[in-house]
């Protein structure tokens, strides 16, 4: 299936520049998205995960259901101030802006294996934030799954050599 058939690209948004990769329509067709869920969730089959944490907002629509289809918990990363328990926290760096990260300081036990889901990779920024809070905590991150890779902007190298693994490349 080609999934590019089903995103939109969006010029000039959220800022002129910026090509946005539109999710929402392919998110809409439920074979589509099924078969992306599956997709990732087969090519993870086999490896030792006990959790995958996934930042707001689209890092859910990918990671929850993959943590369902592998039988494992999914741990939301969110902007801080959102979660109602105590946090732990991180900054970090977009392609278009700037923010805090936080997890629940009790979601992962130490020695837990996490994979981190998202929509995108772009810079590495928001995975690589991600990433420094699963450590925080003691767990272990085994690898990154996103359904987007844009290969210009190099996010693969700020990820210290963590498999990654994606589904769409532009
Ligand atoms: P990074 O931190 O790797 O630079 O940016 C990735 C984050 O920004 C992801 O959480 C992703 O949801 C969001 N993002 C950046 N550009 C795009 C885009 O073109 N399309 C979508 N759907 N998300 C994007």
């Amino acid at each position: 299936m080609n999934y590019k058939d089903y995103i939109r690209v969006i010029e000039d948004f959220p800022q002129p520049g910026i090509s946005f990769k539109d999710i929402t329509t392919l998110l809409n067709n439920g074979p589509v998205y099924q078969a992306v869920i599956n997709e990732l969730a087969q090519s993870l089959k086999g490896r030792e995960i006990d959790a995958i944490a996934g930042p707001e907002a689209r890092g859910f629509v990918i990671g929850a259901p993959l943590a369902v289809a592998l039988g494992i918990g999914f741990v939301p990363i969110r902007k801080s101030g959102k979660l109602p328990g105590a946090t732990i926290e991180a900054d970090y760096a977009l392609e278009y802006g700037k923010d805090k990260l936080a997890m629940h300081d009790d979601a992962i036990k130490p020695g837990q294996k996490v994979l981190i889901a998202d929509d995108l990779l772009a810079t590495g920024g928001t995975i690589a934030t991600s990433i420094n809070l699963v450590k925080q905590l003691g767990g272990k991150v085994v690898g990154a799954a996103f359904l987007i890779e844009l290969m210009d902007l190099n996010g693969r190298d700020k990820l210290n050599g963590i498999d990654v693994i994606s589904l769409v490349k532009y």
